[in-house]
C-alpha cells in the first residue's frame, strides 16, 4: 500500500467486502445462493442489437481508432432519441458525447470542472462513483443526505450557504440508486434555481430513465427550463438494452461543459468502438418493444418480491421506477447485520444501504435482476425466517430480571 499515491489511502473503505467474503464462502461450501445483491441485468442483451454490431465488426472501416467525441451518427441517434422521448432538442455536434458507459463520464467529471481542494455536493446514499471520482481528483464530497421524510431528494434548503457557495458541482440521480426515488420536473426547476443561486454545475445520472412503471414517466433534467445552461446528463444503454457489458453511454447537455469532458477524455481514452456506437443506433433507433418486454419483466419481479417482502414484515415502498428495492431494516439489526442474516441463513445477498453511505444505514437494497422463480424462491426462505424468529420468541421462557 506504501507506493501507492496518498489519494488512494483517501478511497472510503469497500463496504461490500465483508458481505463478497461471506458469500463466496458460502457458495463454496455448496449453499444455494440467490444474489439479489448486483444491479446487473440479467436478460440477453436483444437480437437485433446483437446482430448490429456483429455487422459493424466485420466492416474494416470500424477497425480504426474512433474519433474522441464518439461517431456523429450515433450523436444524432442519442438527439433524435432525446427529442421523442424527452422533449429536449440537442445539438448532436456539440452537446451530445459517446461515453464508454456513463460511469466513465461520471467518473472523469471531476476532472474536468474541479480543482484540487475542490468541493462537490454528492447524495448519501448514492452510487459509490461520484464520491470516490471527487477523492481521486483530490478534492472533497459533501454529502447531501437523502432520507425518507424528504422523499429520498436532497433538502435544498438545508445546504449550507458556505459549502454551497464553495462547491464547484453537485451530483444528482433519478429515478435514484440505491433508493428508487424518483423526482419530478418541479425538484428539477429548484436545482436549476439552486445552481444559478450559487454558481453551480449539475451533474444528473440517468441510466433509469426507461425502467419505470405503473405509468410513470421519468423526466430529464435537461426538460426544465434553464437547466442546459447549468448541466449536463449522464445516460446509458445498459439498464435500458441490457447492455451493461458493452460499455456504451453518453452525455448530453450544456456545450462547454461537454467540452471539457471531452477535454478530459482525449487525454485518457480513444472513445468507444465504432461496431458498438452502431449497435447503440441500432438501440436508439429501432423498435422499443424490447425495452417494453423489459419493463414488464421487471414489474412482475418488483411486486413478487414486494409482496413476499412485505409478508414476512419488512417495510418496503413500492418503487414507481429501477430495478430496485429499498427496504427498511427490522428493529435490533444494522444494515450489514442484516444483509449478512439474510445470507447466512436464508441464502440471499443483498446489499446493505450503509455501503452507498451514512444515511443508506437502516436499509438494505434487493436488486431484481434474477428470475421470477428465484424471486419467489428467495421470498419463501425469508418467510420462513420470520416464521421460525416468530417460534422461537413464542417458546423462549420468560427471563427474570
Ligand atoms: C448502473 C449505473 C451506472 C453505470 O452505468 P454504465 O453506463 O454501465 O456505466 C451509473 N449510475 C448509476 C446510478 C447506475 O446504477
Amino acid at each position: 500500500m506504501s507506493n501507492y499515491a496518498k489519494r488512494i489511502s483517501s478511497l472510503p473503505p469497500y463496504l461490500f467486502a465483508e458481505i463478497d467474503a461471506r458469500k463466496l464462502e458460502a457458495e463454496r461450501k455448496g449453499a444455494d445462493i440467490i444474489d439479489l445483491g448486483v444491479g446487473d441485468p440479467d436478460l440477453p442483451t436483444p437480437p437485433h442489437i446483437v446482430e448490429a454490431a456483429c455487422h459493424a465488426a466485420n466492416d474494416p472501416s470500424n477497425h480504426q481508432y474512433p474519433s474522441y467525441e464518439g461517431m456523429l451518427v450515433f450523436r444524432e441517434a442519442v438527439a433524435a432519441w432525446y427529442r421523442q422521448r424527452m422533449h429536449v432538442k440537442l445539438d448532436a455536434a456539440d452537446e451530445v458525447i459517446t461515453l464508454i458507459g456513463s460511469k466513465e463520464g461520471i467518473a472523469h467529471s471531476p476532472l474536468a470542472f474541479l480543482d484540487p481542494g475542490g468541493t462537490a455536493l454528492v447524495p448519501d446514499p448514492a452510487y459509490p462513483v461520484y464520491t470516490n471520482a471527487t477523492v481521486l481528483a483530490d478534492s472533497t464530497p459533501y454529502p447531501l443526505p437523502l432520507t425518507d421524510e424528504h422523499d429520498f431528494k436532497p433538502d435544498l434548503e438545508s445546504i449550507d450557504r458556505g459549502v454551497a457557495k464553495r462547491a464547484r458541482i453537485m451530483f444528482l440521480n433519478y429515478p435514484n440508486n440505491p433508493t428508487a426515488a424518483t423526482a419530478e420536473k418541479s425538484f428539477f426547476k429548484a436545482v436549476v434555481d439552486f445552481a444559478n443561486e450559487h454558481d453551480l454545475i449539475v451533474l444528473h445520472d440517468n441510466p433509469y430513465s426507461e425502467l419505470t412503471f405503473d405509468g410513470y414517466e421519468a423526466p430529464s433534467f435537461l426538460a426544465v427550463a434553464g437547466a442546459k445552461e447549468v448541466g449536463i446528463e449522464f445516460g446509458s444503454l445498459s439498464k435500458t438494452y441490457n447492455m451493461t457489458g458493452w460499455r456504451i453511454g453518453f452525455a448530453v447537455g450544456n456545450s462547454d461543459l461537454i467540452k471539457g469532458l471531452k477535454l478530459v477524455k482525449t487525454n485518457i481514452d480513444s472513445g468507444v468502438f465504432q461496431a458498438l456506437q452502431i449497435a447503440g443506433i441500432a438501440a436508439l433507433t429501432g423498435s422499443q418493444d424490447c425495452v417494453k418486454s423489459n419493463v414488464r419483466i421487471y414489474r412482475e419481479r418488483r411486486d413478487i418480491l414486494l409482496d413476499g417482502l412485505r409478508s414476512a414484515g419488512i417495510e418496503v415502498k413500492k418503487p414507481k421506477a429501477t430495478f430496485y428495492l429499498w427496504a427498511a431494516v427490522p428493529d435490533g439489526f444494522s444494515s450489514i447485520e442484516f444483509s449478512i442474516f439474510l445470507l447466512e441463513r436464508a441464502g440471499v445477498v443483498t446489499t446493505p444501504g450503509v455501503g452507498f453511505g451514512e444515511n443508506g444505514e437502516g436499509f438494505v437494497r434487493f436488486s431484481l435482476c434474477v428470475s421470477a422463480e428465484r424471486l419467489r424462491e428467495a421470498c419463501e426462505r425469508i418467510k420462513w425466517l420470520r416464521e421460525e424468529n416468530e417460534r422461537c420468541k413464542k417458546h423462549k421462557q420468560p427471563t427474570e430480571n
